[in-house]
């Protein structure tokens, strides 16, 4: 978060687990969120500092609370003003950032679309909402891409 290093993810991944090994053997279930269910004492987890300037090392992603990057809230907005549709997948659309571009969307005549579990901020403007697991849908989704 320091300095700006930057590793892929399946490196960080390789070396948490060659310094947790006991952690690297268990199986955790994955929660619907993406976050993992595991009941353990985490006390003796090791984490990795930044290999650079031995700070903290956080994933490029945007969790609760963050700012989404100017850089890529402007590049999505760009996107949007080229596509003929928004679908949500994965979301309750609860934060801003996410909600926004379907509420923008809808503001453009696009129809919007959400694939999730439950109710979403933005339900009143969808124009198509299926309420259904991810995975085997975006599996059949795929499947018939493959298909075409
Ligand atoms: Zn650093």
């Amino acid at each position: 978060m320091a300095c700006g290093y930057q590793m892929m993810r399946h490196a960080m991944h390789s070396e948490m687990a060659r310094m947790n090994p006991a952690f690297a053997a268990l199986d955790a279930r994955h929660a619907p969120d993406g976050d993992a269910d595991l009941e353990t004492d985490f006390s003796t987890f090791k984490v990795l500092d930044c290999p650079r300037c031995r700070g903290i090392l956080k994933p490029q992603v945007v969790y609760y609370g963050d700012v989404v990057p100017p850089a890529r809230r402007l590049a999505a907005q760009a996107a949007l003003q080229q596509a003929d549709a928004v679908l949500a997948v994965g979301t309750s659309l609860m934060v801003y950032s996410g909600y926004r571009f379907c509420r923008d969307a809808h503001a453009m005549g696009l129809p919007v679309a959400s694939l999730s579990l439950g109710v979403t901020r933005a339900d009143e403007f969808l124009t198509h909402q299926w309420r259904a697991p991810l995975t085997p849908v975006l599996e059949q989704a795929v499947a018939c891409l493959k298909s075409a």
